[in-house]
Protein backbone atom coordinates (compact mmCIF):
# COMPACT_ATOMS: atom_id res chain seq x y z
CA UNK A 1 0.00 0.00 0.00
CA UNK A 2 2.42 2.46 1.05
CA UNK A 3 4.95 1.20 -1.79
CA UNK A 4 1.47 1.95 -4.41
CA UNK A 5 1.80 5.37 -2.79
CA UNK A 6 5.26 6.00 -3.12
CA UNK A 7 5.18 5.32 -6.58
CA UNK A 8 2.36 7.00 -7.34
CA UNK A 9 4.25 9.90 -6.11
CA UNK A 10 6.64 9.66 -8.89
CA UNK A 11 4.03 11.15 -11.55
CA UNK A 12 3.12 13.53 -9.36
CA UNK A 13 6.49 14.69 -8.78
CA UNK A 14 7.40 15.23 -12.13
CA UNK A 15 3.80 16.79 -13.11
CA UNK A 16 4.74 19.44 -10.60
CA UNK A 17 8.45 19.99 -11.64
CA UNK A 18 6.65 20.43 -15.47
CA UNK A 19 3.12 21.74 -15.09
CA UNK A 20 4.12 24.46 -11.94
CA UNK A 21 7.34 26.40 -13.92
CA UNK A 22 4.74 26.53 -17.67
CA UNK A 23 2.04 27.54 -15.43
CA UNK A 24 4.15 30.21 -13.16
CA UNK A 25 6.10 31.27 -16.16
CA UNK A 26 1.94 31.55 -18.06
CA UNK A 27 1.01 33.97 -15.62
CA UNK A 28 4.42 35.96 -15.53
CA UNK A 29 3.68 36.32 -19.43
CA UNK A 30 -0.32 36.89 -19.12
CA UNK A 31 0.82 39.39 -16.81
CA UNK A 32 3.00 41.42 -18.57
CA UNK A 33 0.99 40.60 -22.08
CA UNK A 34 -1.83 42.50 -20.31
CA UNK A 35 0.75 45.79 -18.54
CA UNK A 36 2.14 45.68 -22.76
CA UNK A 37 -1.28 45.34 -24.39
CA UNK A 38 -2.84 47.99 -22.39
CA UNK A 39 -0.06 50.61 -22.29
CA UNK A 40 0.68 50.08 -26.53
CA UNK A 41 -3.22 50.31 -26.72
CA UNK A 42 -3.44 53.27 -24.48
CA UNK A 43 -0.21 54.63 -26.45
CA UNK A 44 -2.19 54.74 -29.53
CA UNK A 45 -5.17 56.10 -27.75
CA UNK A 46 -2.83 58.84 -26.81
CA UNK A 47 -1.62 59.88 -30.08
CA UNK A 48 -5.07 58.89 -31.58
CA UNK A 49 -6.60 61.54 -29.34
CA UNK A 50 -4.23 64.35 -29.65
CA UNK A 51 -4.75 64.09 -33.76
CA UNK A 52 -8.51 64.46 -33.40
CA UNK A 53 -8.05 67.18 -30.84
CA UNK A 54 -5.99 68.98 -32.91
CA UNK A 55 -8.06 68.01 -36.32
CA UNK A 56 -11.24 69.51 -34.32
CA UNK A 57 -9.61 72.28 -33.57
CA UNK A 58 -8.15 73.51 -37.43
CA UNK A 59 -11.19 72.08 -38.48
CA UNK A 60 -13.27 74.40 -36.06
CA UNK A 61 -11.01 77.45 -37.20
CA UNK A 62 -11.63 76.91 -40.74
CA UNK A 63 -15.20 76.44 -40.71
CA UNK A 64 -16.29 79.27 -38.21
CA UNK A 65 -13.11 81.86 -38.67
CA UNK A 66 -13.08 84.65 -35.10
CA UNK A 67 -12.73 84.37 -31.60
CA UNK A 68 -14.83 82.28 -29.08
CA UNK A 69 -16.79 84.19 -26.87
CA UNK A 70 -19.46 83.01 -24.67
CA UNK A 71 -22.75 85.38 -23.60
CA UNK A 72 -24.22 84.50 -20.38
CA UNK A 73 -26.53 87.86 -20.00
CA UNK A 74 -29.42 85.80 -20.91
CA UNK A 75 -31.39 82.73 -20.10
CA UNK A 76 -29.40 80.93 -22.21
CA UNK A 77 -25.55 80.13 -23.03
CA UNK A 78 -24.56 81.07 -26.25
CA UNK A 79 -21.29 80.46 -27.60
CA UNK A 80 -20.42 82.53 -30.66
CA UNK A 81 -16.73 81.75 -32.92
CA UNK A 82 -16.89 84.89 -35.33
CA UNK A 83 -20.45 85.41 -36.48
CA UNK A 84 -21.67 81.96 -35.62
CA UNK A 85 -23.81 81.15 -32.89
CA UNK A 86 -22.61 77.06 -31.89
CA UNK A 87 -25.37 76.55 -29.77
CA UNK A 88 -27.69 75.80 -32.66
CA UNK A 89 -25.42 73.93 -35.12
CA UNK A 90 -24.04 70.36 -33.42
CA UNK A 91 -23.86 68.90 -37.45
CA UNK A 92 -20.48 69.29 -37.15
CA UNK A 93 -19.49 68.21 -33.81
CA UNK A 94 -22.01 65.01 -34.30
CA UNK A 95 -19.76 64.36 -37.86
CA UNK A 96 -16.50 64.23 -36.25
CA UNK A 97 -17.92 62.01 -33.40
CA UNK A 98 -19.38 60.05 -36.08
CA UNK A 99 -16.14 59.85 -38.43
CA UNK A 100 -13.20 59.35 -35.46
CA UNK A 101 -16.02 57.50 -32.90
CA UNK A 102 -14.38 60.21 -30.28
CA UNK A 103 -16.67 62.30 -28.33
CA UNK A 104 -15.71 65.95 -28.15
CA UNK A 105 -16.29 68.74 -25.76
CA UNK A 106 -15.46 72.66 -26.05
CA UNK A 107 -15.25 74.43 -22.69
CA UNK A 108 -15.01 78.37 -22.57
CA UNK A 109 -13.20 78.85 -19.10
CA UNK A 110 -13.84 76.30 -16.84
CA UNK A 111 -17.59 75.52 -18.33
CA UNK A 112 -18.52 72.44 -20.51
CA UNK A 113 -20.29 74.57 -23.35
CA UNK A 114 -20.14 72.67 -26.55
CA UNK A 115 -20.00 68.58 -26.16
CA UNK A 116 -21.30 65.37 -28.04
CA UNK A 117 -21.47 63.61 -24.67
CA UNK A 118 -25.31 63.01 -23.99
CA UNK A 119 -26.89 61.41 -20.74
CA UNK A 120 -30.54 60.35 -21.09
CA UNK A 121 -30.80 62.11 -24.61
CA UNK A 122 -29.82 65.82 -23.32
CA UNK A 123 -26.17 67.09 -24.42
CA UNK A 124 -23.95 67.71 -20.64
CA UNK A 125 -23.43 71.33 -21.39
CA UNK A 126 -23.50 73.82 -18.63
CA UNK A 127 -21.37 71.76 -16.19
CA UNK A 128 -17.94 72.53 -14.98
CA UNK A 129 -14.87 70.89 -15.72
CA UNK A 130 -12.31 68.67 -13.07
CA UNK A 131 -10.83 71.40 -11.00
CA UNK A 132 -7.19 69.64 -11.73
CA UNK A 133 -7.83 69.57 -15.15
CA UNK A 134 -8.99 73.36 -14.95
CA UNK A 135 -5.69 73.90 -13.15
CA UNK A 136 -3.03 71.96 -15.41
CA UNK A 137 -4.66 72.76 -19.03
CA UNK A 138 -6.97 75.87 -18.72
CA UNK A 139 -4.93 77.82 -16.42
CA UNK A 140 -1.47 75.85 -17.24
CA UNK A 141 -1.63 76.15 -20.45
CA UNK A 142 -0.52 72.82 -20.98
CA UNK A 143 -2.13 70.22 -23.44
CA UNK A 144 -2.68 66.59 -20.97
CA UNK A 145 -3.52 63.26 -21.36
CA UNK A 146 -5.87 61.69 -18.82
CA UNK A 147 -6.54 57.71 -18.49
CA UNK A 148 -9.23 58.19 -15.86
CA UNK A 149 -11.31 60.60 -16.21
CA UNK A 150 -15.04 60.33 -14.67
CA UNK A 151 -17.81 61.50 -16.46
CA UNK A 152 -20.92 60.96 -15.01
CA UNK A 153 -20.06 57.83 -13.63
CA UNK A 154 -18.17 56.55 -17.46
CA UNK A 155 -14.25 56.18 -16.97
CA UNK A 156 -13.04 57.73 -19.95
CA UNK A 157 -9.46 58.44 -21.42
CA UNK A 158 -9.18 61.96 -22.24
CA UNK A 159 -7.10 64.64 -23.86
CA UNK A 160 -7.51 68.13 -23.15
CA UNK A 161 -5.76 71.03 -24.80
CA UNK A 162 -6.00 74.66 -24.48
CA UNK A 163 -8.18 77.01 -26.84
CA UNK A 164 -6.84 80.26 -28.22
CA UNK A 165 -8.39 83.30 -29.77
CA UNK A 166 -6.37 85.25 -32.51
CA UNK A 167 -4.73 87.77 -29.63
CA UNK A 168 -3.16 84.76 -28.29
CA UNK A 169 -5.28 84.31 -25.04
CA UNK A 170 -6.41 81.11 -23.22
CA UNK A 171 -10.07 81.54 -23.87
CA UNK A 172 -10.29 77.59 -23.24
CA UNK A 173 -9.79 74.15 -23.78
CA UNK A 174 -11.09 71.25 -25.90
CA UNK A 175 -11.03 67.36 -24.60
CA UNK A 176 -11.05 64.16 -27.45
CA UNK A 177 -12.18 61.59 -25.17
CA UNK A 178 -12.87 58.00 -25.88
CA UNK A 179 -14.65 55.08 -23.17
CA UNK A 180 -12.41 52.99 -21.65
CA UNK A 181 -14.53 50.05 -22.04
CA UNK A 182 -13.12 49.69 -25.15
CA UNK A 183 -9.75 49.66 -24.13
CA UNK A 184 -10.90 46.79 -21.84
CA UNK A 185 -12.57 44.40 -24.52
CA UNK A 186 -8.78 44.77 -26.71
CA UNK A 187 -6.62 43.70 -23.61
CA UNK A 188 -9.23 41.13 -23.03
CA UNK A 189 -9.42 40.01 -27.06
CA UNK A 190 -5.18 40.20 -26.51
CA UNK A 191 -4.61 38.36 -23.56
CA UNK A 192 -7.32 35.53 -24.26
CA UNK A 193 -5.44 33.64 -26.82
CA UNK A 194 -2.57 34.23 -24.43
CA UNK A 195 -4.26 32.17 -21.87
CA UNK A 196 -5.50 29.25 -23.92
CA UNK A 197 -2.44 29.16 -25.60
CA UNK A 198 -0.66 28.76 -21.98
CA UNK A 199 -3.42 26.82 -20.56
CA UNK A 200 -2.99 24.28 -23.53
CA UNK A 201 0.79 23.91 -23.51
CA UNK A 202 0.75 22.80 -19.76
CA UNK A 203 -2.13 19.98 -20.32
CA UNK A 204 -0.08 19.14 -22.94
CA UNK A 205 3.20 19.17 -21.01
CA UNK A 206 1.12 17.44 -18.16
CA UNK A 207 -0.63 14.51 -20.79
CA UNK A 208 3.81 14.16 -21.77
CA UNK A 209 4.68 13.75 -18.06
CA UNK A 210 1.94 11.65 -17.28
CA UNK A 211 2.46 9.27 -20.09
CA UNK A 212 6.37 9.40 -19.04
CA UNK A 213 5.85 8.92 -15.26
CA UNK A 214 3.64 6.04 -16.23
CA UNK A 215 6.30 4.31 -18.21
CA UNK A 216 8.85 4.77 -15.11
CA UNK A 217 6.59 3.75 -12.47
CA UNK A 218 5.88 0.55 -15.02
CA UNK A 219 9.54 -0.63 -15.00
CA UNK A 220 9.80 0.57 -11.65
CA UNK A 221 7.02 -1.98 -10.72
CA UNK A 222 9.15 -4.52 -13.02
CA UNK A 223 12.16 -4.04 -11.08
CA UNK A 224 10.59 -4.12 -7.75
CA UNK A 225 9.07 -7.68 -8.40
CA UNK A 226 12.66 -8.77 -9.39
CA UNK A 227 14.10 -7.15 -6.54
CA UNK A 228 11.64 -9.02 -4.79
CA UNK A 229 12.24 -12.37 -6.04
CA UNK A 230 16.05 -11.86 -5.39
CA UNK A 231 14.93 -11.37 -1.57
CA UNK A 232 12.62 -14.33 -1.82
CA UNK A 233 15.84 -16.40 -3.14
CA UNK A 234 14.62 -17.19 -6.30
CA UNK A 235 18.26 -17.15 -8.31
CA UNK A 236 17.61 -17.48 -11.84
CA UNK A 237 17.38 -14.71 -14.16
CA UNK A 238 13.88 -13.37 -13.39
CA UNK A 239 14.25 -9.90 -14.88
CA UNK A 240 12.23 -9.04 -17.69
CA UNK A 241 13.79 -9.17 -20.86
CA UNK A 242 12.14 -5.93 -22.17
CA UNK A 243 14.21 -4.24 -18.95
CA UNK A 244 17.53 -5.94 -19.76
CA UNK A 245 17.18 -4.43 -23.47
CA UNK A 246 16.84 -1.25 -22.35
CA UNK A 247 19.71 1.33 -23.03
CA UNK A 248 19.24 3.63 -20.17
CA UNK A 249 19.29 3.45 -16.17
CA UNK A 250 16.98 0.47 -15.92
CA UNK A 251 18.85 -1.61 -18.29
CA UNK A 252 21.69 -0.64 -16.14
CA UNK A 253 19.64 -1.75 -13.09
CA UNK A 254 18.38 -4.83 -14.51
CA UNK A 255 21.76 -5.93 -15.45
CA UNK A 256 23.04 -5.25 -11.89
CA UNK A 257 20.17 -7.58 -10.74
CA UNK A 258 21.33 -10.54 -12.90
CA UNK A 259 24.85 -9.10 -11.25
CA UNK A 260 23.78 -9.59 -8.46
CA UNK A 261 22.03 -12.69 -8.61
CA UNK A 262 25.27 -14.44 -10.00
CA UNK A 263 27.21 -13.45 -7.20
CA UNK A 264 24.74 -14.55 -4.65
CA UNK A 265 24.22 -17.81 -6.64
CA UNK A 266 27.93 -18.30 -6.42
CA UNK A 267 27.99 -17.00 -2.69
CA UNK A 268 25.02 -20.01 -2.12
CA UNK A 269 25.96 -22.40 -4.06
CA UNK A 270 29.74 -22.48 -4.59
CA UNK A 271 32.48 -24.06 -2.14
CA UNK A 272 34.70 -21.43 -1.31
CA UNK A 273 38.10 -22.91 -1.40
CA UNK A 274 37.61 -25.56 -4.17
CA UNK A 275 34.97 -23.47 -6.96
CA UNK A 276 33.19 -26.93 -6.91
CA UNK A 277 29.11 -27.06 -6.12
CA UNK A 278 28.80 -27.25 -2.29
CA UNK A 279 26.76 -29.82 -0.28
CA UNK A 280 23.88 -27.60 -0.50
CA UNK A 281 24.04 -27.39 -4.21
CA UNK A 282 24.87 -30.49 -4.66
CA UNK A 283 21.42 -32.07 -2.59
CA UNK A 284 19.91 -29.79 -4.61
CA UNK A 285 21.40 -31.07 -7.85
CA UNK A 286 20.75 -34.64 -7.10
CA UNK A 287 17.12 -34.42 -6.21
CA UNK A 288 16.84 -32.39 -9.36
CA UNK A 289 18.44 -35.31 -11.37
CA UNK A 290 15.92 -38.09 -9.32
CA UNK A 291 13.05 -35.64 -10.06
CA UNK A 292 13.95 -36.19 -13.99
CA UNK A 293 15.33 -39.68 -14.13
CA UNK A 294 13.79 -42.50 -15.71
CA UNK A 295 12.84 -44.94 -13.02
CA UNK A 296 13.88 -47.81 -14.88
CA UNK A 297 17.53 -46.80 -15.90
CA UNK A 298 18.58 -44.48 -13.28
CA UNK A 299 21.28 -42.64 -13.76
CA UNK A 300 25.03 -42.75 -12.32
CA UNK A 301 26.18 -41.91 -8.63
CA UNK A 302 30.02 -41.43 -7.20
CA UNK A 303 31.04 -40.76 -3.96
CA UNK A 304 34.75 -40.51 -3.63
CA UNK A 305 37.25 -39.41 -0.50
CA UNK A 306 41.28 -38.70 -0.72
CA UNK A 307 42.78 -41.08 1.23
CA UNK A 308 45.12 -40.81 3.96
CA UNK A 309 44.41 -37.11 3.88
CA UNK A 310 44.76 -36.28 7.31
CA UNK A 311 48.37 -36.79 6.64
CA UNK A 312 49.13 -34.01 3.99
CA UNK A 313 47.73 -31.82 7.23
CA UNK A 314 49.78 -33.58 10.15
CA UNK A 315 52.99 -33.86 7.95
CA UNK A 316 52.60 -29.97 5.62
CA UNK A 317 50.18 -28.43 7.80
CA UNK A 318 46.70 -26.96 6.60
CA UNK A 319 47.43 -25.20 4.09
CA UNK A 320 48.76 -28.11 2.28
CA UNK A 321 45.75 -29.63 2.71
CA UNK A 322 44.14 -26.99 1.21
CA UNK A 323 46.21 -27.09 -1.77
CA UNK A 324 45.84 -31.19 -2.61
CA UNK A 325 41.80 -30.33 -2.11
CA UNK A 326 41.82 -27.54 -4.55
CA UNK A 327 43.93 -29.06 -6.83
CA UNK A 328 41.74 -32.45 -6.76
CA UNK A 329 38.68 -30.66 -7.53
CA UNK A 330 40.28 -29.22 -10.61
CA UNK A 331 40.66 -32.82 -11.41
CA UNK A 332 37.29 -33.75 -11.26
CA UNK A 333 35.76 -31.24 -12.56
CA UNK A 334 37.99 -31.58 -15.73
CA UNK A 335 36.89 -35.11 -16.08
CA UNK A 336 33.60 -35.27 -15.55
CA UNK A 337 32.90 -31.85 -17.24
CA UNK A 338 30.50 -32.89 -20.00
CA UNK A 339 28.55 -35.73 -18.23
CA UNK A 340 27.76 -34.27 -14.92
CA UNK A 341 28.65 -32.16 -12.38
CA UNK A 342 31.34 -32.42 -9.29
CA UNK A 343 30.26 -31.82 -5.71
CA UNK A 344 32.34 -31.13 -2.37
CA UNK A 345 30.25 -33.76 -0.20
CA UNK A 346 32.32 -32.93 2.50
CA UNK A 347 35.71 -32.35 3.88
CA UNK A 348 37.66 -34.56 1.42
CA UNK A 349 34.36 -36.31 0.38
CA UNK A 350 33.12 -35.40 -3.24
CA UNK A 351 29.75 -36.43 -4.90
CA UNK A 352 29.75 -36.89 -9.06
CA UNK A 353 26.08 -36.96 -10.04
CA UNK A 354 25.93 -38.04 -14.29
CA UNK A 355 23.36 -36.91 -16.12
CA UNK A 356 24.60 -38.93 -18.91
CA UNK A 357 26.51 -42.01 -20.30
CA UNK A 358 25.97 -45.86 -19.83
CA UNK A 359 27.03 -47.28 -16.48
CA UNK A 360 30.31 -48.63 -18.32
CA UNK A 361 31.44 -45.40 -20.24
CA UNK A 362 30.73 -44.11 -16.00
CA UNK A 363 33.06 -46.44 -14.72
CA UNK A 364 35.28 -45.62 -17.71
CA UNK A 365 35.35 -41.96 -16.57
CA UNK A 366 36.20 -42.46 -13.11
CA UNK A 367 39.01 -45.37 -13.68
CA UNK A 368 40.63 -42.74 -15.47
CA UNK A 369 39.88 -40.11 -13.02
CA UNK A 370 41.41 -41.90 -10.82
CA UNK A 371 44.18 -42.76 -12.97
CA UNK A 372 44.91 -38.87 -13.46
CA UNK A 373 44.72 -38.25 -9.55
CA UNK A 374 47.35 -41.58 -9.03
CA UNK A 375 49.80 -39.74 -11.77
CA UNK A 376 49.61 -36.02 -10.49
CA UNK A 377 51.81 -34.39 -8.17
CA UNK A 378 51.20 -31.94 -5.86
CA UNK A 379 53.85 -29.29 -5.56
CA UNK A 380 54.46 -28.10 -1.73
CA UNK A 381 57.17 -26.68 0.19
CA UNK A 382 60.02 -28.25 -2.44
CA UNK A 383 58.17 -31.15 -1.67
CA UNK A 384 56.52 -33.64 -4.80
CA UNK A 385 53.33 -34.91 -3.47
CA UNK A 386 51.49 -37.86 -3.94
CA UNK A 387 47.18 -38.40 -3.92
CA UNK A 388 45.12 -41.01 -4.12
CA UNK A 389 41.20 -41.47 -3.91
CA UNK A 390 38.76 -44.52 -3.66
CA UNK A 391 35.02 -44.10 -5.15
CA UNK A 392 32.21 -45.86 -5.36
CA UNK A 393 29.79 -46.04 -7.84
CA UNK A 394 26.38 -46.96 -8.31
CA UNK A 395 23.45 -46.83 -10.72
CA UNK A 396 20.67 -45.51 -9.20
CA UNK A 397 17.96 -47.68 -11.38
CA UNK A 398 15.33 -48.94 -9.33
CA UNK A 399 15.99 -46.29 -6.22
CA UNK A 400 13.81 -43.59 -5.04
CA UNK A 401 15.71 -41.51 -2.74
CA UNK A 402 18.07 -39.18 -2.44
CA UNK A 403 19.04 -40.56 1.06
CA UNK A 404 18.89 -44.39 -0.26
CA UNK A 405 21.31 -43.80 -2.72
CA UNK A 406 24.12 -41.94 -0.96
CA UNK A 407 23.85 -44.56 1.25
CA UNK A 408 24.61 -47.28 -0.94
CA UNK A 409 27.18 -45.23 -2.84
CA UNK A 410 28.91 -44.60 0.93
CA UNK A 411 28.61 -48.30 1.77
CA UNK A 412 31.05 -49.19 -1.20
CA UNK A 413 32.87 -46.17 -0.93
CA UNK A 414 33.75 -47.60 2.89
CA UNK A 415 34.26 -51.15 1.21
CA UNK A 416 36.99 -49.69 -0.82
CA UNK A 417 38.87 -48.44 2.11
CA UNK A 418 38.60 -51.35 3.82
CA UNK A 419 40.03 -52.89 0.56
CA UNK A 420 43.22 -51.53 0.07
CA UNK A 421 42.05 -48.00 -1.20
CA UNK A 422 43.15 -46.26 -4.33
CA UNK A 423 40.34 -48.13 -5.88
CA UNK A 424 36.98 -47.71 -7.47
CA UNK A 425 34.36 -50.17 -5.98
CA UNK A 426 30.97 -51.07 -8.06
CA UNK A 427 28.27 -53.06 -7.09
CA UNK A 428 29.74 -56.20 -8.83
CA UNK A 429 33.35 -55.65 -6.97
CA UNK A 430 31.64 -55.46 -3.56
CA UNK A 431 29.49 -58.89 -3.61
P1 LIG B 1 40.80 -42.07 4.96
O1 LIG B 1 41.75 -42.59 3.95
O2 LIG B 1 40.28 -43.16 5.82
O3 LIG B 1 39.72 -41.24 4.38
O4 LIG B 1 41.68 -41.23 5.93
P2 LIG B 1 41.70 -39.64 5.99
O5 LIG B 1 42.86 -39.20 6.74
O6 LIG B 1 41.55 -39.10 4.63
O7 LIG B 1 40.36 -39.36 6.78
P3 LIG B 1 40.04 -38.60 8.08
O8 LIG B 1 38.54 -38.53 8.19
O9 LIG B 1 40.75 -39.25 9.24
O10 LIG B 1 40.64 -37.17 7.93
C1 LIG B 1 40.04 -36.16 7.13
C2 LIG B 1 40.68 -34.84 7.50
O11 LIG B 1 40.38 -33.86 6.59
C3 LIG B 1 40.24 -34.33 8.84
C4 LIG B 1 40.03 -32.85 8.64
O12 LIG B 1 40.76 -32.07 9.53
C5 LIG B 1 40.55 -32.61 7.25
N1 LIG B 1 39.83 -31.61 6.57
C6 LIG B 1 38.49 -31.46 6.41
N2 LIG B 1 38.20 -30.37 5.69
C7 LIG B 1 39.41 -29.76 5.43
C8 LIG B 1 39.76 -28.57 4.73
O13 LIG B 1 38.95 -27.83 4.19
N3 LIG B 1 41.08 -28.26 4.63
C9 LIG B 1 42.05 -29.04 5.19
N4 LIG B 1 43.30 -28.69 5.07
N5 LIG B 1 41.70 -30.13 5.88
C10 LIG B 1 40.44 -30.52 5.99
MG1 LIG C 1 39.86 -39.53 3.54
MG1 LIG D 1 36.60 -38.61 4.76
Amino acid sequence: MQEKFRLKGIGRSLARMTVLPILILGIIICVFGIFWVKSSIEKEIHLALISQANLAVEAFNALYPGDYTINTSGEELIVTKGDTILNYDYDFLDSLKEASETDYTIFLGNLRVLTTLESDGTRLTGTECNSIVYEEVFKGEKSHFYKNVNVLGNKFYAYYAPLYNSDGSCVGMIAAVKPDLGVQKLVLHAVIPLTLIIVFTALLAMLGTFHYARDIRKNIVKLNGTFAKVANGTMSNTVPPELLSRKDEFGEMAHSVIDMQASLRKLVDEDMLTGLSNRRSGQLRLQQAINSMNEAEGFCLALGDIDFFKKFNDNYGHDCGDLVLQQISMILKQQVKDYGVCARWGGEEFLIIFSRGSFEECKDIMEHTLEVIRTHQVNYDNQVLSVTMTFGLINTAGMKSADEMVKRVDELLYYGKEHGRNRLVTESEAQ
